[in-house]
């Protein structure tokens, strides 16, 4: 079980690459996204491409990040904040694979500082600055147990088949 925490999404500025964050977090098999700010947008956004390509995965929208974290580590739960300043992935990556509750955190411009308290791990990507999507990507990949891109949703409208050229897509009608 992974979910997926987003700190400092600023609604103005941060809308697609949130999105991003909650589509990539998805597509490697977190349960949800859970989002530290007030943005409705993100929310229907989300669960549109839910409604449309299958899966349960949810985004509970303005949570508290302290009470989220004290009520998953109250259930047993880990906390992984990625950070480019912490522990590279490749020294954690077995000790992360073994948690089978895992919240990943991730920020946008600036962190609250106490976060890197709250965190079980404080984890780098590579110790140099890129992107929350690539961060969420990597770290998915990387602590996947099987093949993670072969998952199927559940309930969708829309299914590709992979094709070498062009698109092909089934509507499933009436599912
Ligand atoms: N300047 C910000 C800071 O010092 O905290 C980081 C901004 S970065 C664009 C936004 C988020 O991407 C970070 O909060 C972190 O979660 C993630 N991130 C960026 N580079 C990373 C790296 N090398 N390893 C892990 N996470 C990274």
């Amino acid at each position: 079980r992974i979910v997926l925490l987003r700190l400092g999404h600023r609604p103005e500025r941060d809308k697609r690459i949130t999105t991003h964050v909650g589509l990539t977090a998805r597509l490697l098999g977190a349960e949800g996204m859970l989002l530290a700010s007030d943005d409705l947008g993100i929310v229907q956004t989300l669960e549109d491409v839910v409604r449309r390509w299958g899966g349960d995965f949810y985004i509970k929208n303005n949570v508290n990040f302290k009470q989220e974290i004290r009520e998953w580590k109250a259930e047993g739960g880990k906390v992984c904040h990625l950070s480019m300043y912490g522990v590279n992935l490749p020294a954690v990556t077995d000790e992360l694979k073994k948690c089978d509750r895992l919240m990943i955190v991730v920020g946008a411009e600036k962190v609250p500082p106490e976060i890197y308290q709250l965190a079980d791990w404080n984890v780098a990507v590579g110790s140099q600055p890129h992107s929350e999507v690539a961060a969420v990507a990597i770290t998915m990949d990387r602590i996947a147990d099987g093949e993670p891109l072969e998952k199927e949703f559940r309930g969708a409208e829309l299914t590709i088949i992979p094709t070498k050229r062009g698109k092909q897509v089934i509507e499933n009608i009436g599912d």
